[in-house]
């Protein structure tokens, strides 16, 4: 079963950690360098040629019935946010690369050559910039991050060198359009749906694009004794309407918008003092990128008539935006059919989270394949992914590759 060797290598690449209280692999750290070379024997093992790229990704290549293809380009990333779950990113490159050694073991070569690719960097802990890794690959990465300093200081330019990698030739690890037929990642859903589904695995349409704002509301501090109610200008009982104003919106909407508003800070912050001016944020994302725009709009207005209403002044800028990534409809066939191939009902799902897909679509057309992760838990030591599932997927991804059909 590829689920028992899938789970052993996760186990043992999840004991390369920064500390070993918690599980944290960052880019650029000792850690990534160990993780890089158990990673790149995998691959070897696998009857890959492997190597390191210039921004610390680790690719590995199966060649096809002839050398030179181009590739059927697979992988994830494999560092993590810092006290992490180890499936978010590694089961993906893992399953992959178990995907190869079976294809080796049966010494099977395609019409096409398999790449696995780990990246190097995509949650973005260290620098605070994301998609690092799969921004190189796909020749988007932008150099003046490499000015950004870690929180001890260090920048990723010093960092890089430290690793044994040269900034000056990142744009080495930049891949053409005509090298790859197509990007496709296995990962772990990191929401609840496939589990309330009761499926092992779930064919994304597209990474949700993502909008992110912050408000600030300012009305006039006071007394909490003195001053009465109806002369308030209380500034985060109207932050508390404008929340529950986004949450209400939202959950009216059955396409798949959500809503969040994650942080708020209360000024002066005291138990018996009005608040006079209070901070929020709001992350909005949905399926379509009109779907969003709009939500958005009808969002900040809901806001500021709050505000209006309450004599509140309103700032609210947009500090974020992401494209919406679809999943190209001919790949996400071919994934459909490898699911129903392997007898599980083909269900299809937005990805709400983001992933590497949305850099490579700049160079390639993506799919994904999402399995079930326990209770929906991500970014936490509880992320959980079942042996059958873990198997369900790399079975699933065995028949995607095997039955892949390039674009003509
Ligand atoms: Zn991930």
């Amino acid at each position: 079963m590829l689920g028992d060797d899938i789970v052993a290598r996760i186990n043992q690449l999840a004991t390369i950690s920064e500390t070993s209280e918690h599980l944290a692999r960052v880019f650029l750290s000792p850690e990534h360098r160990v993780a890089a070379d158990l990673i790149l024997s995998w691959m070897k093992d696998a009857g890959m040629a492997a190597h390191l790229d210039a921004i610390g990704n680790v690719c590995g290549r199966y060649e096809g019935d002839r050398p030179g293809l181009p590739c059927l380009m697979l992988g994830s990333h494999y560092d993590t946010v810092r006290d992490a779950g180890k499936w978010d990113g590694p089961l993906g490159v893992i399953t992959a690369i178990a995907c190869v050694t079976e294809l080796n073991r049966r010494g099977v070569r395609l019409p096409y050559a398999i790449e696995v690719v780990g990246f190097a960097d995509e949650e973005g802990v260290r620098f605070a910039s994301t998609l690092l890794g799969s921004r190189a690959v796909a020749g988007t990465f932008d150099e003046s991050v490499l000015a950004v300093r870690d929180r001890d200081g260090i920048s990723m330019r010093e960092a890089m060198v430290t690793f044994g990698l040269d900034p000056e030739h990142l744009g080495a690890a930049a891949r053409a359009r005509r090298e790859l037929h197509a990007y496709v990642e296995l990962h772990i859903e990191q929401g609840p749906v496939l589990e309330q589904q009761n499926l092992p695995v779930g064919v994304v349409t597209a990474i949700a694009g993502a909008t992110r704002l912050a408000a600030s509301l300012s009305g006039m501090a006071g007394h909490a004794g003195t001053v009465p109610m109806a002369l308030r200008r209380d500034a985060l009982a109207g932050a508390a309407e404008c929340i529950v104003a986004v949450e209400r919106f939202c959950k009216a909407d059955d396409a798949g918008l959500v809503g969040t508003v994650g942080a708020i800070t209360a000024l002066p912050g005291a138990t018996n003092v009005i608040p006079g001016q209070v901070s929020f944020t709001l992350d909005i994302r949905a399926p379509t990128d009109l779907h969003r725009k709009r939500a958005v709009a009808e969002i900040v207005r809901k806001i500021e008539a709050i505000a209006k209403r309450r004599d509140l002044t309103l700032q609210i800028d947009v500090t974020h935006e992401n494209r919406t990534v679809p999943c190209a409809p001919w790949l996400k066939t071919q994934v459909a059919e490898a699911v129903a191939a392997e007898g599980y009902s083909v269900f299809e799902l937005p990805s709400g989270a983001g992933h590497d897909g949305m850099a490579m679509i700049d160079i390639a057309d993506v799919a994904m394949l999402f399995v079930r992760c326990r209770g929906g838990i991500s970014h936490n030591p509880a992320e959980h992914v079942e042996t059958a599932d873990a198997d369900a997927g790399a079975r699933v991804l065995l028949r995607f590759i095997e039955n892949f059909s390039p674009p003509a």
